[in-house]
């Protein structure tokens, strides 16, 4: 027999990035490349700084990237920083530990909170910290909004909150790349001085754009920071703010990609976007419940509504779970990062995305489970009974 190389259907993304690129993005960015220093790409780049600014919740400027998120998060700490300088995290999950790594290699003074991966960052340990630094020496408290190796998200108005009532002047740096566009999220209103994005995840798009949302005090602090930088160097790039033209070449076609999706966010409403994604989140929480299966976030105050991540039971392979789905129902989980691996698959439910999809998604990870021998209760039928109910989702604000 001819091997398959056709499988019919689509293929469910269902990790919590890359998402799915809807059809209205795709079409976006077939068009052929224009001149980047014409008046056409101007129009273009400044209608994107525009629409940009209420998905950050910033008034402020916010600097594009041809780069995947990391590129962001080390954009956030060169720009700021110098030599030597304390940087207060918080071990929340594989991010939190990847961001730190690059804080590090920076040659910064890491401060790390020990976590158990099942928790966000804690307001209250980070307050302690903050207010027995006495000297000022810590520059910056940086997190992640939420942890996608764990579907945690933390609290980032309380960590403002806990930040203020030390009276410490750190800059606070917060990593939204898989909550921006999903998850409620106020730059400005949480007093975020640097906030870290990309287009993979709840923006809709693919791999290849990132963003830096700057305060007046961490620009304040860009001035005289001394950590070496030359392609993430903020003032070049604030010029295209301004003016609409990039210090080097943009990635045009993205660009017509990310003004489509901020119009499709728009045109739905945030507070419809962000409502969208606690009800799927509140489904599959549902579903995970029936299943008899344990979530890895353990404070309900903490649930991501973007993704959920599920322990299999002792003697289970989650990885082999995960291949057995892909094999039959053509669905992509997310794998385990980092010391969960194999012992966790996790559901991306953000980005475009509906009922039926969820329903799909769902349906085809009790089969594998069925498939895989992990016993388990019906999950699909409290999911479909929350998707039938009208009342909105709880807990829209963190
Ligand atoms: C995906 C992700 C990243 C990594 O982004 P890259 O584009 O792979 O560099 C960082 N932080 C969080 C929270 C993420 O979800």
């Amino acid at each position: 027999m001819r091997p398959v190389s056709h499988v019919s259907g689509i293929h469910f993304l269902q990790i919590p990035g890359p998402t799915n690129v809807p059809e209205r993005v795709l079409r976006a960015i077939d068009r052929a490349t224009i001149d980047h220093r014409g008046p056409e790409f101007q129009r273009l780049s400044l209608e994107i700084a525009c629409l940009l600014h209420p998905v950050f919740g910033a008034r402020g400027p916010i600097v594009i990237y041809p780069s995947s998120g990391s590129g962001a998060w080390e954009a956030a700490l060169v720009n700021t920083l110098s030599p030597g300088d304390r940087v207060l995290m918080a071990e929340t999950g594989q991010f939190a530990t990847l961001w730190s790594r690059i804080a590090t290699r920076l040659g910064l003074d890491l401060d790390m909170i020990p976590g158990d991966w099942r928790h966000g960052a804690d307001p209250d340990a980070i307050g302690e910290r903050l207010a027995a630094d006495t000297a000022h020496a810590i520059k910056a408290v940086a997190i992640v909004h939420n942890e996608t190796s764990t579907a945690v998200t933390s609290r980032v108005a309380e960590v403002r909150a806990a930040i203020d009532r030390a009276g410490h002047p750190a800059l606070l740096m917060v990593d939204t790349i898989s909550s921006l566009g999903s998850i409620e999220y106020r730059h400005d209103d949480w007093g975020v001085d640097v906030t870290v994005a990309g287009s993979q995840k709840g923006l809709m798009l693919p791999p290849g754009l990132a963003f830096n949302a700057i305060s007046e005090k961490a620009l304040a602090a860009s001035r005289t920071a001394r950590l070496p930088r030359s392609y993430w160097a903020w003032d070049d790039m604030l010029e295209s703010t301004r003016t609409g033209w990039f210090p080097y070449t943009p990635a045009t076609n993205m660009l017509y990609g990310l003004r489509e999706a901020l119009h499709m966010l728009d045109e739905e409403g945030l507070a419809n976007v962000y409502a969208r994604h606690a009800r799927h989140g509140e489904a599959t929480r549902r579903a995970v419940q029936g299943w008899g299966l344990e979530l890895v976030a353990l404070d309900p105050r903490e649930y991501s509504n973007s993704l959920t991540a599920i322990s299999v039971p002792e003697g289970f392979d989650a990885d082999a779970l995960r291949a057995t789905i892909l094999e039959r129902f053509n669905m992509s989980l997310g794998t385990g990062l980092g010391k969960l691996k194999g012992r966790v698959f996790r559901i991306g439910h953000l980005g475009s995305f509906n009922d039926l999809m969820l329903a799909g998604t769902l349906c085809g990870v009790q089969m594998g489970l069925d498939i895989a021998g992990i016993p388990h209760g019906d999950g699909v039928t409290p999911a479909l009974a929350q998707l039938t109910n009208p009342a909105p989702a709880l807990a829209l604000s963190r």
